[in-house]
């Protein structure tokens, strides 16, 4: 009797720095890279839709620089052992990688090790732009082949109430900065409800489609909440009203509009508005 060939799965990563590949909407197989100790969330803002929880003290939640190159090093050559598919390495994860102390250091080394071990898969970012006020960190992001930068509002409360983020012309400043020294993507989560969480009358107004102006992306993405949220009363927009919203921005923007559907819908497909 000839042996049954049995197949080995491709590993599905789930350590504290590496994780996935996840199905990503934007990036296909996406190989997460995250920066912060799984149980905390550290970032600048605290949005009300996150799904990495309510924020907590940051002090305790950043994962040494050896640590994350350990980290980097064994999960990368696991996957290269399996073979594993994977479309594009993502700086993601619990928070806002870019203020990490040492970020510009682990792009470099994230770099050198995806071009040893992986070579020619593109590398990509999501994140809110607290931090591209600093020279150091846009070059670090401007090495990287896409910036996906948060953009949920055209005014500063609103930004206030989804965000609960301060500095709202602070922050457009340094996303329009990064956007003069390289391409971006801007992506938008949506609310419709509850009132005092919403941002869809602000994403209507005059004032967000001239920050998005202001920063010329090459594209922007629509989509709503689609795992749980650290404010459990918000409510999923519906894809109508993603589409009408695009449609609405379309007609104002000189930029294409794509809208997410929600993981759940099969197929995942986008609406492209161009
Ligand atoms: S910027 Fe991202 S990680 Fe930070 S609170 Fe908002 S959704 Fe969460």
């Amino acid at each position: 009797m000839g042996e049954t060939e049995q197949e080995t799965p491709p590993p599905v990563l789930s350590t504290p720095v590496v994780y996935g590949p996840v199905a990503s909407r934007r990036l296909g197989r996406s190989l997460g890279i995250n920066l912060f100790t799984p149980a905390s969330k550290v970032c600048t803002f605290d949005c009300a839709y996150c799904q990495c929880g309510a924020a907590q003290p940051t002090a305790t939640g950043i994962l040494s620089l050896a640590r994350i190159k350990r980290g980097l090093s064994a999960s990368f050559r696991k996957l290269v052992r399996f073979g594993t598919p994977i479309q594009h390495l993502t700086f993601a994860g619990n928070g806002e990688p870019t203020i990490h102390p040492d970020f510009p250091e682990i792009v470099a080394y994230v770099l050198r090790l995806r071009d040893r071990l992986l070579p020619g898969i593109p590398t990509a970012i999501f994140t809110n732009g607290s931090a591209l006020g600093t020279s150091a960190i846009r070059s670090a992001i401007a090495k990287l082949d896409r910036r996906f930068l948060k953009l949920d509002a055209g005014d500063p409360q609103t930004a206030r109430r989804v965000n609960r983020s301060k500095n709202f012309a602070a922050i457009v400043h340094s996303l329009a900065a990064a956007a003069k020294e390289m391409p971006v993507e801007i992506s938008t989560a949506v609310i419709t409800a509850p009132a005092r969480f919403a941002n869809l009358n602000s994403l209507r107004n005059l004032g967000y489609v001239r920050v998005v102006q202001r920063i010329n992306p090459q594209r922007l993405y629509l989509y709503s909440i689609d795992r749980p949220p650290a404010v459990s009363v918000i409510e999923q927009a519906s894809p109508a009203v993603l589409l009408q919203l695009a449609t609405y921005l379309r007609s104002r923007l000189d930029v294409p509009v794509l809208v997410l559907r929600s993981r759940r819908t099969r197929p995942w497909a986008q609406w492209i508005w161009e």
